[in-house]
């Protein structure tokens, strides 16, 4: 196996699922239990994040899907919380959570810890960040536009992942075929250099867009490219008049004082000058910040590296209970509970109780409702018994939640 082998530098399918993607200490450990005899040990692993990126207060679990197809096919159980999910690290008695279990032998999934927790890692800190800015942005648009700055071999999950998030449209054609959802983009600054450069007007690449894409793409027209952003969109919408639905800044660094007055003074611009249906879409290193900057102004965000180059959830594994002569044996490393637990949670107030697994149900401290067990069973002895909804539905419950917590 050479390097140069490959074209580009990924994984395949077929060596994540055999646990080549590992980290060797746990080929040892696999190599040592097979020697000792021990390879049928059973144990109870918990996976969770003892905190979360720049003192968030909760995060959105996503990575799921492929974890689901990670394990599928090992003699084990699986489950967590369900895709999608609003979490938090701790309950509220400030108890470490769980956020997935998995069970068996540990020689059927030591060497999957790896790729297990990366596939839950990232795609965690993509749909939190993601949940996060549509949060701050509201009903505004939320555009997914940030694949080009990761590999694009993973472009898929972070699209999933920043849809599932809360993101309104996904750029990557690809990403957005995957998702059952119509890929959305605006034009880029390249078509406008080029009509410019051909015929001495910008105006004739926005012409071009209008005569030669499919009406049902909005026209949104980059102003932006070679002069002020508010004459350009005065320009915009005398070539396009009604058709013209935004003009999108993606202003450069060295061009930027105050992008609130440039879009305030633009507005007013297009106001007085009779084309005040046009919306204004912003670009270029949009981040929380800026959304709570410009909501109020704006018909949405064009966001790109702030999602998709995410904070990772930190989540871990621990082994909590070892089954020896067919008996649990509540065990674990310092700073973690040892023993099996049960999470419950408020569907109302989404809080949190993690309790011994023998426990009976506790009730809200909030609300005092009943809870419910929080985790869902995806994996029962190698075979999946749950599935995954699909995007758009694990989306809209992300929307719903995402609405009862704080940020
Ligand atoms: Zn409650």
């Amino acid at each position: 196996m050479k390097l140069d082998d490959r074209k580009f530098l990924t994984a395949t399918e077929k060596e994540i699922l055999e646990g080549q993607v590992t980290d060797v200490y746990f080929q040892h450990t696999l190599q040592i239990l097979k020697a000792k005899g021990l390879e049928n040990v059973i144990v109870h692993a918990e996976i969770s994040a003892n905190s979360l990126p720049d003192g968030y207060r909760w995060a959105v679990l996503c990575g799921l899907r492929e974890v689901v197809n990670l394990l599928e096919g090992r003699k084990l159980t699986f489950r967590a919380y369900p895709e999608g999910s609003i979490f938090k690290t701790h309950d509220e008695n400030g108890h470490l959570i769980p956020i997935a279990v998995v069970e068996g032998p540990y020689s059927e999934f030591c060497i999957l810890e790896t790729p297990l927790l990366g596939l839950m890692c990232q795609a965690s800190g993509v749909a939190t960040k993601a949940a996060r800015i549509k949060k701050l942005a509201g009903d505004k648009i939320v555009a997914s536009f940030g694949i080009r700055r990761m590999h694009p071999a993973i472009a898929p999950m972070i699209s999933y992942a920043a849809f599932i998030g809360g993101c309104d449209f996904e750029s990557c054609v690809l990403s957005a075929n995957l998702l059952g959802e119509t890929p959305r983009g605006t034009m880029p600054h390249s078509l406008l250099i080029i009509f410019k450069a051909l015929t001495g007007k910008e105006e004739n690449g926005w012409k071009a867009f209008d005569e030669v894409i499919d009406p049902s793409v909005k026209r949104i027209c980059l102003c932006d490219t070679f002069e002020d952003e508010r004459f350009s969109a005065l320009k915009a919408a005398k070539t396009l008049g009604k058709k013209l639905f935004a003009v999108r800044f993606d202003t450069p660094k060295s061009r930027r004082g105050s992008m609130r007055e440039i879009i305030k003074e633009t507005l007013w611009e297009l106001k007085v000058a009779g084309y005040d249906h046009v919306g204004i879409f912003v670009s270029g290193g949009v981040n929380e910040e800026t959304v709570k900057e410009l909501r109020d102004l704006v018909i949405g965000f064009g966001v790109g590296t702030s999602i998709s180059n995410a904070p990772t959830i930190d989540f871990a594994m621990d082994i909590t209970a070892v089954k020896v002569n067919g008996k649990w044996i509540p065990i674990s490393k310092r700073g973690k509970l040892p023993g099996i637990k049960k999470v419950y949670r408020c569907n109302e107030c989404l809080a949190d109780i993690v309790v011994p697994a023998d426990e009976k149900p506790p009730k809200c401290p909030y609300c005092n409702m009943e809870m419910t067990e929080a985790h869902v069973t995806y994996i029962e002895n190698g075979k999946k018994i749950a599935e995954i909804p699909s995007p758009q539905e694990i989306r809209r419950k992300v929307l719903e939640n995402i609405r009862k917590v704080p940020l």
